[in-house]
């Protein structure tokens, strides 16, 4: 084993130096640590390291995030990995109702530990239902739960609303292939994440959705956009091949190469000013012991699934999420007020 890690590539050895002295890794670096094999001894060490720093910096907690999809539509947005592209998409235009909505938001809240709850519209969503359902979770969420949105490419003023109405977080991403593989405008998609930032609202990002055939430049360049705007929270997503959509022949990459990127995320992310947490999505356990400290259960629809409401599908609820961050050794999850729980097996 001694001769072994002799053998470690000096650079790889460099940058997991570096990043024990609190250095994160610089674009050369995330393109060397990229380059190595996803079952190399390089990029095992480089997962362990991210592992071991973010939870240092996380008294070795995880959050849990839930999503109640709201609607579901033919969208312009056409991406050609999502459930909903307008031009290969099964669903018809549908909202959750009022009092289904409410049944998933006290869902949720039904046990203690979930950080925050995103919901999630279309690229082209109704603000007045979207504010009404905020102001409603906001009512209903027990606890310090954080209200965050995910929503399509929208203006200052929209964000502002948002905020009125309890929103203190966005999801916002400009995605791998945007503008080539899906319908809207790169430019678009960064002017929403700044949009939010200047609203006053959090910007979570990730590096998604990562396929077989993106190029480690490619992804080097997508996942510096979410750092380059100070992002809150950073992640990483494997694109999972939807039935029927355009990107489905392209398969999908291995969850040790997802636990590698997320890695690499980690240690891109892990020295901006209050970065506590990477995610990793769909959530899985090598990514929680690669880094990620962040999963989500999701309800309602989803891009990922062509099914009408995830939780019965490929969604996981908030206590397979619990008991995969107690398998990955976390010792606490931590409320939205970031106030921690004991992590137990259930
Ligand atoms: S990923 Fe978003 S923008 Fe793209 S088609 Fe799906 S819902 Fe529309």
């Amino acid at each position: 084993m001694v001769q072994q890690f002799m053998r470690i590539d000096p650079k790889i050895a460099k940058i997991l130096e570096n990043a024990w002295a609190g250095v994160s890794a610089s674009r050369q670096d995330c393109l060397h640590l990229l380059a190595c094999n996803e079952h190399s001894l390089e990029a095992a060490l480089a997962r362990t390291a991210a592992s071991h720093i973010i939870r240092e910096k996380s008294d070795n907690s995880a959050i849990i995030l839930g999503q109640i999809g709201l609607e579901a539509a033919p969208c312009p947005g056409n991406c050609g990995f999502c459930s909903f592209g307008k031009g290969h998409t099964s669903f018809e235009k549908s909202q959750l109702s009022e009092d289904a909505f409410a049944a998933k938001v006290r869902g949720f809240c039904a046990e203690d530990g979930l950080y925050g709850l995103y919901l999630m519209a279309m690229h082209a969503y109704d603000l007045d239902f979207f504010l009404r359902r905020a102001r409603l979770a906001r009512e209903l969420l027990r606890g310090p739960v954080q209200l965050l949105a995910n929503v399509g490419d929208t203006g200052p003023d929209a964000f502002r609303e948002m905020k009125k109405a309890g929103i203190t977080g966005v999801y916002h991403v400009c995605r791998l292939g945007e503008g080539r593989t899906t319908s809207l405008d790169p430019e678009q998609r960064i002017k929403t994440m700044e949009n939010a930032l200047d609203a006053g609202l959090q910007l979570f990002s990730c590096l998604e959705p990562v396929g077989p055939e993106h190029s480690d430049e490619e992804l080097v360049d997508n996942l510096f956009i979410g750092i380059s705007l100070g992002c809150a929270q950073h992640a990483a997503m494997r694109r999972v091949p939807v039935p029927g959509t355009p990107l489905e022949r392209r398969g999908y990459i291995s969850n040790l190469r997802l636990g590698q990127i997320t890695a690499v995320v980690a240690l891109a992310a892990f020295a901006m000013p209050g970065m506590t947490y990477i995610g990793v999505h769909e959530p899985t356990e090598i990514g929680c012991v690669s880094g990620a400290n962040v999963v989500t259960a999701e309800t309602g629809v989803n891009p990922r699934d062509p099914a009408t409401d995830t939780s019965a599908n490929r969604g996981m609820d908030m206590a397979a999420c619990r008991n995969m961050l107690y398998d990955c050794g976390f010792h606490f999850i931590r409320r939205g007020d970031e106030s921690k729980i004991p992590l137990g097996k259930r």
